[in-house]
């Protein structure tokens, strides 16, 4: 499980963010994570939990998952269609098949809170 290390990652990034604000405790952190990042969001979630309870700045963190989606663009016609994590058969415009994908691999520390 990937993710664990993810969270470890993130955990270093969040302790340099307080140390130089002076900061000691982490209230809320969002996070941008894309069906195509390859991130589990439950696992990631699971993790943090785990990981938090040991961590004296993120033992009351609370962590907020943002889902973002993906775009495929018809190559044709440039239509562009929002979907989940399942790529459209083909284009509901001019029926191409040749669609491609366009962002959902984010993995992104969106905000946090700190006291
Ligand atoms: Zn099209």
């Amino acid at each position: 499980m990937h993710e664990i290390s993810l969270v470890q990652g993130l955990f270093q990034q969040l302790a340099e963010l307080a140390r130089q604000n002076n900061m000691t405790k982490v209230v809320t952190v969002t996070m941008e994570i894309g069906p195509l990042s390859g991130v589990v969001e439950d696992s990631f979630r699971f993790g943090f939990d785990i990981l938090s309870k040991e961590d004296e700045l993120l033992r009351d963190a609370e962590l907020i998952i943002n889902s973002t989606s993906v775009i495929y663009r018809c190559t044709s016609c440039n239509t562009a269609h929002e979907s989940g994590n399942q790529r459209p058969d083909c284009c509901t415009q001019c029926g191409d098949s040749f669609l491609i994908a366009e962002g959902g691999d984010e993995l992104i520390l969106q905000k946090v809170e700190m006291e």
